[in-house]
């Protein structure tokens, strides 16, 4: 598909972000690409189209970015999944694990019912435990995840294997 080539290009790699050693794959470059942004949006958006997805959740803060664009164009509500102590409601949390230390991400009780169908957005997969997290949210509520989407997977870290054999769609490989 050359709309994978075209996303490929505009996203940016800093080095050394946010510490030595790390190259960061910049998505805000591919923000200031209108054809670049809409093709991300529509590949998504062919793929789970017609796939009864009730339910769109996006992880703070990059999958608030290509979550909600996704949800209005399959017809699904958008939940933001956020870090600790932003949501005004009650939540639910799930704590993971870090490089160093944990962090851990919340759910306002009540967004999501019981059988939903869900897909979860974030930017990108490096270890998968974000994702993991997102994951364990919905599902202690009783949602079914059907896929996790990102648009990079950073394949040396092997974060696909942590995702409890959920299926991970992404639309490239880090450079
Ligand atoms: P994981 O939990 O899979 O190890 O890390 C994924 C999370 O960290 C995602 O929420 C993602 O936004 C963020 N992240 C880690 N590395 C990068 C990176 O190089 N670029 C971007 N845009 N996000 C990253």
């Amino acid at each position: 598909d050359s709309r994978i080539h075209s996303i490929r290009t505009t996203i940016r790699v800093v080095p050394n972000f946010p510490k030595p050693g790390i190259m960061f794959q910049d998505i805000t470059t591919l923000l200031l690409d209108p054809k670049a942004f809409k093709n991300t949006v529509d590949l998504f958006v062919e793929r789970y189209k017609q796939k009864n997805i009730s339910v769109v959740a996006g992880i703070e803060a990059r999958g608030f970015i290509f979550g909600p664009p996704i949800a209005l164009a399959i017809g699904a509500k958008f939940v933001p999944l956020r870090k600790p102590r932003k949501l005004p409601g009650e939540v639910i949390s799930e704590e993971y694990v870090l490089e160093y230390g944990t962090d851990c991400l919340e759910m306002h009780i009540g967004a999501v019912e019981p059988g939903e169908c869900a897909l979860v957005v974030d930017d990108l997969i490096a270890t998968g435990g974000t994702l993991c997290a997102a994951m364990n949210l919905l599902e202690r509520v009783g949602a079914e995840v059907v896929e996790c989407a990102c648009i990079i997977e950073i394949p040396e870290l092997k974060g696909r294997e942590r995702l409890k054999g959920k299926p991970l769609f992404t639309l490239l490989e880090s450079h």
